[in-house]
């Protein structure tokens, strides 16, 4: 079938036609600006025919976009009352694939039968980092992710040590992606207009992701040191090894979380594991 996505209402008839309101409960704030979905999906430097899965097209703006570039769009949406809308659009084009469930469910290698899959999604705030979490750290691995944040949370994930939105968000995403914020979004595009400002951030994970109990040591050390942030680490790590295991990372134990970088906190995990 030949895509009709050219001939499809404007979305904010679309929305009106299907009688349909943002829920607050699902993180609903929409894009229906096609100037702005149209460069998160140039953002997201996708090629025609590569895999997207989407979390959370709700009316299908964004999802418009992804599918304007060529690419192959597997969208997940929590929210039933888009069933409808959504079929009209995958009936436009052969390039959509509904699933309707939750996007902290789903098994995203399934969805992408194996193929690389790049993630892109205006995520709902409410569960944006448990999100980013499970594709950065869990057992499969997105080619690239193009995903808005608020723009507080962007800058905990782009944030680098002695920055004061340096935390343990921003050495575990680091210590696995790359991570770079690449535009920032004001309320006013979002309908309904959320209360804070919003970001796009662009992640590509590392081909030397650290191995799962690398990463559960990470976990465990950043806890610990972030914790008590402004300690020195020589004691919010006593309980973990204090100076010996400091010392063995090669950090100094008088230093605070928030000055030591990635790398210092991944010897720190190896030093950890090593003395177990
Ligand atoms: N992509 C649309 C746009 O840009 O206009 C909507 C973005 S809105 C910020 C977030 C969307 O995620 C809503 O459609 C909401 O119903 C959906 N959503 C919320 N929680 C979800 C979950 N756990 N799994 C899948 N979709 C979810």
């Amino acid at each position: 079938m030949a895509d009709a996505l050219a001939d499809l209402p404007p979305l904010r008839e679309t929305l009106a036609e299907h009688g349909l309101m943002a829920k607050k409960s699902f993180g609903q704030h929409f894009l229906l600006d096609l100037n702005i979905t149209r460069k998160i999906a140039r953002l997201a430097q996708l090629a025609a025919g590569d895999r997207v899965i989407e979390v959370g097209p709700g009316p299908g703006g964004l999802t418009r976009a992804l599918l304007e570039t060529g690419a192959r769009v597997t969208a997940v949406e929590k929210d039933e009352r888009f069933r409808p809308l959504l079929e009209d659009l995958a009936r436009a084009t052969d390039r959509l694939t509904l699933v309707f469930g939750d996007a902290l469910d789903v098994d995203e290698g399934a969805l992408a039968a194996g193929e690389p899959a790049h993630v892109v999604s205006n995520l709902p705030y409410n569960v944006g980092t448990p999100l980013l979490i499970k594709w950065l750290t869990g057992p499969w691995t997105p080619a690239s992710l193009t995903l808005m944040f608020q723009k507080e949370v962007a800058e905990r994930i782009t944030a680098r040590a002695n920055d004061p939105a340096y935390g343990r968000l921003a050495v575990i995403v680091q210590a696995t992606a790359e991570a770079q914020g690449v535009m920032d979004v004001p309320a006013r595009a979002f309908t309904p207009p959320p209360k804070v400002e919003s970001a796009v951030v662009r992640l590509t994970p590392r081909a030397d992701r650290p191995a799962p109990e690398r990463l559960d040591a990470l976990q465990r050390l950043t806890a610990a040191a972030f914790g008590q942030r402004r300690k020195m680490l020589r004691s919010s790590l006593k309980t973990l090894g204090g100076e010996p295991l400091i010392a063995a990372a090669g950090l100094d134990p008088q230093a605070r979380a928030e000055t030591v970088g990635v790398d210092g906190f991944l010897a720190l995990a190896d030093a950890w594991r090593a003395a177990r």
